[in-house]
C-alpha cells in the first residue's frame, strides 16, 4: 500500500528532516580522530531531544542507538561503539527522526581527517549518484529510472552497487511501501506519482556489490572488505523535478568552517 502525501503531511516531513539535517551538522562538527562513534550518538540524541525531536532509530525492531555508525567497509547498520576514529577512515553517518507523527531519513559519509584520493573519489561518486537519482525521481518516470540513473554512474567508475539494501517510501513509518533500488533498467517499475515521498539511499561500494552481516546481528559489510559509501536524501516526486526534503547545507557549512 502505497501512501501519496498531502502538502500538509509533507510539511511536516520536512520538519523533521529538516531536524536530521541539523542533526548530522552537529555530529560533524566533532567528527576528528579520536572521537568514538559513540560521542557522536550521544551528541545526535540530546540534539533531536533538545528539539522536539524523538530519534526514530533508537529501538527501531531493537536497535540499540540513535544512530546508526558505519566504517569503512560497514556498508549501513553499524551500531555506536568506543572505538576512536583514525585518521583516513570514513564513516557513514544516519540518522532518523520522528516528529509530528512523521519520519525524516538522512545520511552522509563524513572524512575523518585527511582521506585518499580514491576513497574521496568513492564519496564524490556516491553523493553524484544520490543527486542523479534524484533528477531521476520525476512524476511520469518510473522506479526503474532512478536505480538505472544511480548503477550507470556508480559502475562507469568501476564501483559495486548493493542490491541487498534499497531506499523506501517514508511518512508515519519509517520504512514504507515502494522500495526504491539503487540498480535498476530504464522505463521499468512502477510509474512515479506527484505526492509520493522516497527516501533515497544509494549505497556504493569500491570493490564488488555483494554484501554480508557480521555477528552482531545489524551491521552490513562489504563481502571484499573494500570501503563503502552512503548519502541518503528524502525527496517528494513533482512534475518536472522532485523536490528534495532533507539537506545536507548545515553539515557542508560545518565541513568547510572545519577545513
Ligand atoms: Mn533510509
Amino acid at each position: 500500500m502505497i501512501f501519496y502525501k498531502t502538502e500538509e503531511e509533507i510539511e511536516l516531513i520536512r520538519e523533521s528532516s529538516l531536524l536530521v539535517g541539523k542533526t548530522l551538522a552537529e555530529v560533524a562538527r566533532i567528527i576528528r580522530p579520536g572521537v568514538t562513534t559513540l560521542d557522536m550518538d550521544k551528541v545526535a540524541h540530546e540534539f533531536i531531544l533538545d528539539n522536539g525531536g524523538v530519534p526514530g532509530f533508537l529501538n527501531y525492531n531493537g536497535f540499540p542507538n540513535t544512530l546508526c555508525t558505519s566504517m569503512n567497509e560497514h556498508v549501513v547498520h553499524g551500531i555506536p561503539n568506543d572505538v576512536p576514529l583514525k585518521e583516513g577512515d570514513i564513516v557513514s553517518v544516519d540518522c532518523g527522526v520522528v516528529m509530528n507523527g512523521f519520519y525524516g531519513d538522512s545520511a552522509y559519509t563524513f572524512a575523518v581527517g585527511e582521506i585518499s584520493p580514491e576513497v574521496k573519489k568513492l564519496l564524490e561518486v556516491t553523493k553524484e549518484c544520490l543527486n542523479l537519482a534524484i533528477e531521476a525521481a520525476v512524476a511520469g518516470n518510473r522506479m526503474g529510472d532512478i536505480g538505472y540513473a544511480c548503477q550507470a554512474h556508480a559502475e562507469r567508475h568501476g564501483y559495486g552497487v548493493v542490491r541487498e539494501l534499497v531506499g523506501h517510501g517514508l511518512g508515519r513509518n519509517l520504512h514504507e511501501a515502494p522500495e526504491v533500488p539503487n540498480y535498476g533498467r530504464r522505463g521499468t517499475g512502477k510509474k512515479l506519482q506527484e505526492g509520493l515521498v522516497l527516501a533515497i539511499e544509494p549505497m556504493i561500494n569500491m570493490g564488488v556489490k555483494e554484501v554480508q552481516q557480521s555477528d552482531d546481528g545489524w551491521t552490513i559489510t562489504t563481502a571484499d572488505a573494500k570501503p563503502s559509501a552512503h548519502f541518503e536524501h528524502d525527496v517528494v516526486v513533482r512534475k518536472g523535478k522532485a523536490e528534495v526534503l532533507s539537506t545536507f547545507k548545515y553539515i557542508e557549512e560545518v565541513l568547510e568552517l572545519v577545513k
